[in-house]
């Protein structure tokens, strides 16, 4: 074999790492959940919240048409009278007892967009989860917002900032009151009974992205391994470097508990040598 002909092998042999070279300077798509997360879309649909008005009141006025919706038949509602001299909502009933299967639950948004009252809305938060199957129903005493107006935070949910931002994610498709000035236009709920939410980039003809800083979610979608998507923190070299220390942390952590390890093991058996040195005296 002849020099030019063992130079071409070389050549083609390098050739079977050219999709390999390609992917070194490409951006990174893995992440290192939970430490990093991706952030969430706009309108995503995780776990329900009970809304109140903003002097308390709750929305709820227990009509069951939330439940009667439900695809999955995963809400109970039952509705009792206001009590007169203590009323719980501003209607004539109250949602009473008020719970949501989250082994059923498919977060279609259909109970969200039946309520008349706005009560029922989704956060951004999917990230809980259950031991036991009872554990999985969500009641009124978790799903009911707090004094604060804000999604009560359960010990065993993941809550990332901004995840119980924005959470009436959903649109009405009529005009409001039958006022004819909205006809066509796309209107956002309250948000939590607290302030009235900007339209969405795309689902307005009026829509301003810079008023409202919203990204179109089809932008967001095409776009979600940009920079832009990616938090400032985590991008470029001190995205490297942050992940290095992450990386960094999480080994000694386990090195650490390698050295306990061993040290007990140590332990435990100098101690049975002790005990059977005894035991032979
Ligand atoms: S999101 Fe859909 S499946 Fe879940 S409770 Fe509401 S209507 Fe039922
Ligand atoms: S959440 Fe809305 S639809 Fe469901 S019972 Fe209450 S008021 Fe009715």
């Amino acid at each position: 074999m002849g020099v030019l002909s063992a130079i071409r092998e070389d050549v083609k042999f390098f050739g079977g790492f050219k999709l390999t070279f390609e992917h070194l300077t490409r951006p990174r798509v893995t992440r290192q959940y939970p430490d990093e997360k991706l952030p969430k879309q706009p309108r995503q649909h995780g776990r329900h919240v009970l809304n109140r008005y903003e002097d308390g009141m709750e929305k709820c006025i227990g009509c069951e048409l939330c439940a009667g919706v439900c695809p999955a038949d995963c809400i109970y509602v039952r509705g009792l009278d206001n009590p007169p001299d203590a009323p719980v909502s501003p209607g004539e009933r109250y949602g009473y007892v008020y719970e949501i299967n989250y082994l059923r639950c498919i977060h279609c948004d259909l109970c969200v967009e039946a309520c008349p009252t706005e009560a029922i809305t989704e956060s951004k938060l999917f990230e809980f989860s259950f031991t036991n199957r009872a554990d999985a129903i969500y009641t009124k005493a978790e799903l009911l917002t707090g004094d604060d107006g804000k999604p009560k935070k359960m010990p065993w949910e993941d809550w990332r900032e901004g995840d119980d931002a924005l959470t009436s994610g959903w649109m009405r498709a009529v005009a409001p009151s039958g006022n004819a000035s909205y006809e066509g236009e796309v209107q956002w709920s309250g948000e939590l009974g607290y302030g009235v939410r900007a339209p969405e980039g795309g689902q307005s003809s009026r829509r301003d992205d810079a008023a409202t800083g919203m990204l179109a979610v089809r932008d967001v979608l095409e776009g979600h391994l940009l920079d832009r998507d990616i938090p400032p923190a985590h991008r470029g070299m001190r995205g490297r470097l942050w992940r290095a220390k992450i990386s960094a942390q999480r080994n000694r952590r386990k090195m650490q508990r390698s050295r306990d390890r061993l040290k007990e093991l140590r332990g435990a058996r100098a101690e049975a040598k002790a005990a059977k040195k005894r035991g032979g005296a």
